[in-house]
């Protein structure tokens, strides 16, 4: 990499919890961030328990009122300032995040771009959340949105940069307070966020928790002050975080996992095949195959499966496997040695069922010896088998052949999850019709991945609760009020008699 070298990356030496606009030190025990490639050890970070949390939450908590009290506009002046200077930092975040998560720069370059962009939208939507009125029998009824308080929020590894962004903005804009635990797994980046917004926003009105799931995570999740909960992860963590939420009847909004399904119709013309290839070839390999919404199966008919998967098989075995640093990898690493041999395991599973199409090796990269490298893989296989019904996580696609119109769609919805889906056709009704039958919250036609700030993400059924990344967003953040005035008093039921 010419633009940034490993060394520069001007990180702390350790990282205490960001409690009211400055980081802590770190006094009790700590973890250490690697890297993901190498082993190395970028950083020591606090594994914070319940004191940093509640220490957070108490910040949060003061620092609300006068939040809340700001006018929209102060509060996007604060969103498009961040935005601004994470923008200034992408060449050094995209080289924290690639070697902490493992994924190739050009990719973690991408997330903290579409990050930049999550923080000036909401800063725009924040102007424009407004509430409602009509009159009423001599009054007015004035309906209006108020945000909860101190919302707790989780998240993942995968892509660090979008997940605080699709936590932080929607939050802060609608006037609430954070504290935000990131994973253990890859927390850098997000770590590194506190220099910013100690520049941007008051004390206390972004707070960031590192620590582990059941230490750090369950005791936000179940803190008496958190009013709102905010979980990107796994379903099995979101079932957990859920009851906590249920135990204090907070709202919580949860993005889950995914099992995409990418349908490819008989109807596309020869000319576009190659590009339908290359959609779905980044659609289940990029992040390295570690996103919910990587379309992990792909349904290709029966009328050009055989010239479809010759050209499939091609375009993965072009795929360059190589290190993070490298400007143009497709494939990384994978984040750990658990997720690694969670991948492994599958592609056992997927060797012993037979129909193995290509790949399915662990590959080594020199200088990477700590690294989980695995060639792409694709196998051929049915819709009830376990590699097409289980999140993998990993660079692994299943492909199922499709003769029958209603049994695609029986199997393209038939697993637990509905987040994403692909469709690539000529045809509008095929598109229309399928788009309008499939239990996913993003179909996307003829374009893998075809997501624009504002519009809704979310799962359906296991894949989560509630919409990310679009106005209505906000609405997850606030609740609705409504405030009557009458013009004079009437008398109610029991007036006095005449
Ligand atoms: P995970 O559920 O294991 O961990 C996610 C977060 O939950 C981490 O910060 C972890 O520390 C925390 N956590 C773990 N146990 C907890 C507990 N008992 N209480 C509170 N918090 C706890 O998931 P993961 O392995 O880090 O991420 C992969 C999963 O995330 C996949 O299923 C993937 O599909 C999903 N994901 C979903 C989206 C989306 O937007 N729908 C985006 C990215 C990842």
């Amino acid at each position: 990499m010419k633009d940034f070298q490993p060394d520069d990356l001007q990180l702390l030496s350790a990282y205490g919890a960001f409690i009211d606009n400055e980081y802590k030190p770190v006094g009790g025990q700590t973890f250490a961030a690697t890297s993901a490639s190498t082993g190395e050890t970028l950083a020591n970070v606090a594994r914070c328990s319940g004191q940093e949390i509640d220490d957070a939450v108490q910040s949060a908590k003061r620092a609300f009122p006068d939040w809340k009290a700001k006018t929209p506009e102060e509060r996007a002046a604060c969103l498009y300032k961040f935005a601004d200077l994470v923008e200034g930092q992408i060449q050094r975040f995209k080289v924290i995040d690639a070697l902490d998560v493992g994924r190739g720069v050009w990719e973690t370059e991408l997330d903290h771009v579409l990050a930049v962009q999550q923080y000036r939208y909401f800063a725009a939507a924040a102007k424009t959340h407004e509430g409602w009125g009509r009159s009423i029998p001599n009054g007015y009824l004035i309906a209006k949105r108020e945000p909860y308080g101190v919302c707790g929020q989780i998240i993942p590894w995968n892509v660090p940069g979008i997940m605080a962004s699709f936590k932080i903005a929607p939050a802060v804009a609608a006037g609430n307070t954070v504290v935000l635990k990131p994973d253990e797994n890859a927390c850098l980046s997000t770590m590194e966020l506190g220099k910013l917004i100690a520049e941007c926003f008051p004390p206390g009105v972004v707070n960031i928790v590192p620590g582990l799931g059941e230490e750090a995570g369950a005791a936000l999740t179940s803190h008496p002050d958190v009013a709102k909960i905010a979980f990107t992860g796994s379903p099995e963590v979101g079932r957990i975080v859920s009851a906590a939420g249920a135990n204090r009847l907070v709202p919580v909004s949860l993005e889950l996992g995914g099992k995409s399904p990418n349908i490819v119709f008989p109807d596309v013309g020869t000319d576009d095949i190659d590009k339908i290839v290359d959609n779905v070839t980044f659609g289940s390999m990029f992040c390295n195959g570690q996103s919910c919404i990587a379309g992990t199966r792909l349904f290709v008919h029966d009328g050009i499966y055989d010239d479809f998967m010759g050209r499939l098989k091609a375009s993965m075995e072009r795929i360059k496997v190589a290190a993070p640093t490298n400007p143009f990898p497709l494939l990384s690493c994978l984040v750990s040695e658990k997720q690694g041999q969670r991948v492994q395991s599958y592609i056992d599973i997927g060797k012993a069922e037979g129909g193995l199409v290509t790949g399915g090796e662990r590959v080594s990269v020199e200088g990477c010896d700590a690294g989980w490298f695995f060639e792409p893989t694709v196998f051929e296989t049915t819709n009830d088998s376990r590699i097409a019904q289980e999140e993998i996580f990993g660079p692994v696609l299943s492909v199922i052949r499709w003769k029958d119109y209603d049994k695609l769609l029986a199997d393209a919805n038939g697993v637990k999850y509905g987040l994403a889906a692909g469709i690539y056709t000529s045809n509008l009704k095929n598109a229309w019709e399928t788009a309008d039958r499939l239990q996913a919250g993003n179909v996307w036609v003829n374009s893998y991945l075809n997501l624009a700030p504002g519009s809704p993400f979310g799962g359906y059924k296991e894949s989560g609760i509630g919409s990310e990344f679009c106005h209505e967003t906000l609405n997850m953040y606030t609740h609705a009020k409504a405030i009557t005035i009458q013009t004079e008093i009437n008398p109610a039921w029991y007036a006095p008699s005449a």
